[in-house]
């Protein structure tokens, strides 16, 4: 039995058993990436759909996504790829590219305004040593490493990858304990811990999908942009409309006003405050 200390969930794995995120497998007293490599999107976006709307502004970049996620939010937005029962499915369509390829790709579209690789679509970090071969790479050729993350997992993960990451987008779903535990299955302080620190060492925006009667009280949204002051007033925050997906069909999508709202709440505490999905 191997346990795994990639997240808050740290699964203790039997040989050849995978864990919660369906990206990692137990290998003797290891547990280790079981979609290295293993890529299901791959697509040259421009730089403000990750969304980043302060890095690089104009941008395109090679967007690469594999499969798998340990979080379980209800309405996610990419579930054929994240925790449905699609993904064992997709798994088996991925294509393998080597870090080098990946590499190659970047540089083939550098004259179409390509600035690097984002590493985006399912939660990239559950399959981390991917991320970490291939923007080492990118890195030492002189190209952008782009990250988009739930920020859920150990510091000693970011550790590992924070040297070649030039931006993040990190999610942050809610700022309520409940939200986090009952609704999404995740953990609030490693999200906060994990944002915190990486603050301090590459440029950040966080996002916020505002979900109608879960997180939408303008006391919570309070609550997260002074939190997110205090570490600088300067980080971008999007606040992101809802629209019914996956297992939550049954809500209507958020108001567009509703997400005015909670913007202009935002922008009390922040200097950069954006809007999506409206
Ligand atoms: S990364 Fe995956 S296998 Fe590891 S603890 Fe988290 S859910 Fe379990």
């Amino acid at each position: 039995m191997a346990r795994c200390e990639v997240c808050f969930r740290h699964c203790e794995l039997k040989e050849g058993q995978i864990g919660i995120c369906k990206a990692r497998i137990g290998k003797g007293d290891n547990v280790i990436s079981y979609n290295y490599g293993l890529v299901t999107s791959l697509a040259l976006d421009p730089i403000e759909k990750k969304p980043l709307r302060r890095f690089c502004p104009g941008s395109k970049i090679i967007s690469v996504g594999s499969f798998g996620c340990n979080l379980r939010c209800p309405f996610c937005q990419n579930y054929e790829i994240s925790w449905s029962d699609e993904v064992a499915y997709v798994a088996k369509q991925a294509s393998y590219i080597a870090p080098e390829e990946l590499l190659k790709i970047a540089e083939r579209y550098l004259d179409k305004g390509n600035i690097g690789v984002a590493y985006t679509y399912n939660e990239p970090l559950v399959g981390y040593e991917y991320v970490r071969d291939c923007a080492k790479l990118v890195h030492e050729a002189g190209l952008k490493n782009v990250l988009v993350s739930n920020g859920s997992v150990e510091l000693k993960i970011l550790e590992e990858i924070i040297p070649y990451i030039d931006a993040m987008n990190i999610d942050l779903k809610g700022f309520s304990e409940d939200y986090y535990t009952k609704l999404l299955k995740g953990d609030r302080k490693q999200v906060l811990d994990f944002i915190a620190e990486a603050s301090k060492h590459c440029h950040i925006e966080l996002t916020t999908l505002i979900i109608p009667d879960e997180n939408d009280s303008v006391e919570q949204m309070r609550q997260l942009s002074a939190w997110i002051a205090s570490l600088d007033k300067k980080i971008p925050l999007h606040v992101s409309r809802f629209f019914p997906c996956f297992h939550m069909m049954d809500k209507d999508p958020t108001p567009i006003k509703k997400v005015y709202e909670l913007a202009d709440v935002a922008r009390e505490k922040l200097e950069y405050v954006y809007t999506g999905n409206c």
